[in-house]
Formats: structure tokens, sequence, C-alpha cells
């Protein structure tokens, strides 16, 4: 059986608590790589202007690609429309094969959301899940995932960094140090291309 972890997110932009949380992921779950997944046009998003693919991908390259066990995939940006996990999932299973066990890792907040994903049934039963704690937020498997899903969920707990993109986003808005949040290739990529300034931030 091939274990392959898929990390998703927004990564506007990919900061260390996404590094810790996939790196000690494919340790404890011996993981042979984890894939990195940048979404398209994430439909929980929508209020809010997310930056274009090219610079997501491009920090997410910077982020990476010291690690050889990790890797990247633009299979959700390069899709038309909105991008749902459940596809995702159904292209990697075509991708490695069926004898592959995928582990979708997520902070405690997104596992929560999961719940309200398009076809979660069908998701749950092709996939299984790895819900890393987040400072700030609070997680309990008995009290906030119904019973039947239970099997396939993994809390895992991770060195906790309260660091967010959102938080990034502002801080660079206001001109504030981002140094030590994120690998420094990533904020030199954010300054060269004026990233999250001022004049270009909507959140
Ligand atoms: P935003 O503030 O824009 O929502 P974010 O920091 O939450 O950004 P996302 O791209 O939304 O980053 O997150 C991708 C995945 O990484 C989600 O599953 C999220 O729960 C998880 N994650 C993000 N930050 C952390 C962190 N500091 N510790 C653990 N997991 C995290
Ligand atoms: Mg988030």
């Amino acid at each position: 059986m091939k274990k392959i972890g898929i990390m998703g997110g927004t990564f506007d932009p990919i900061h260390f608590g996404h590094l810790v949380t996939a790196e000690a992921a494919r340790d404890a779950f011996g993981l042979e790589k984890v894939v990195f997944v940048p979404a398209g046009h994430p439909p929980h998003k929508r209020h809010r202007t997310v930056s274009e693919a090219r610079h997501r991908i491009a920090m997410v390259n910077h982020a990476i690609i010291s690690n050889p066990g990790f890797s990247l995939s633009t299979i959700e940006t390069e899709r038309e429309g909105y991008s749902y996990t459940i596809d995702t999932v159904n292209e990697f299973l075509t991708i490695y094969g069926d004898n592959t066990e995928l582990y979708f890792i997520t902070g405690a907040d997104a596992i929560i959301e999961i719940l309200s994903w398009h076809r979660v049934e069908e998701l749950i039963e092709k996939c299984r899940f790895i819900a890393a704690t987040r400072p700030g937020f609070p997680f309990n498997k008995d009290s906030q995932i119904p019973q039947e899903y239970r099997g396939r969920i993994f809390p895992f707990k991770v060195p906790a960094l309260a660091i967010s993109s959102s938080q990034i986003r502002e801080m660079v808005s206001q001109g504030r140090s981002i140094r030590y949040l994120l690998p420094d290739t990533v904020e030199a990529y954010i300054r060269k291309n004026n990233l999250y300034r001022k004049e270009n931030f909507h959140d």
C-alpha cells in the first residue's frame, strides 16, 4: 500500500503552520510524500479576492523545494470553475492507482468544514483525514464529528504555531515584519511582487 498525503489550502501565502503540519503528518503516518494542492477557486473564500494562482503556486514551490518528501500539484488551479476536494481525490486515485491510501491533511478548523463539503460520504469513503491541532481552533472529535465518520478521521497533535495567512496579509499591508512566520524565499517573493500591499489588499 502506497500512502500519499494531500495538503490542500489556499496558500495565500504558504507559511510555517502549513509546512510543520505537513512534515509532522508525513513522518508520523509514514506517508511516502505530501502533495500540496493550491485551491483554484475556493467556494468558501468567495467573499475575498484571492491572489492569482500563479503567485500562490510560485510561493508553494519556493517553500517546498528543499524537502524531497514534498511535492506540488496544480490539479485544482488548472480546473475550470470551483474546485471540489472529491474531484481532486478521484484524480489522485486515478494517478496513483487503487493500491493507494490517501490521507487528506487539514487543520482542526478545516475538518469541521468538511462536514459541509460537497459529496462528503463519497469523500470519507475514499480518503482518510488527518485533523491537526491548530491554536485558536478547539477540536473534539467526539462532539464535533458524527460517529459514522470517526473511524476515518485521525486527530493529530502538531507543534503549535499560531500563524495564519490572513494575519500575514494583514501584517504586510501594515508594513510590519513577517520574518520567521514563513520561509525567507516566500517573503522575498511577496516583496518582489508587491503582494498584500494596501492598494491591492481586500480582506
Ligand atoms: P487564511 O487565514 O487565509 O484562511 P490559513 O492560514 O488558514 O489562511 P489555508 O490555506 O486556509 O491557510 O489553510 C490550509 C490548511 O492548513 C487548512 O487545513 C488549515 O486548517 C491548515 N492550517 C493553516 N494554518 C495552520 C496552522 N498554523 N497550524 C495547523 N494547520 C494550519
Ligand atoms: Mg484558512
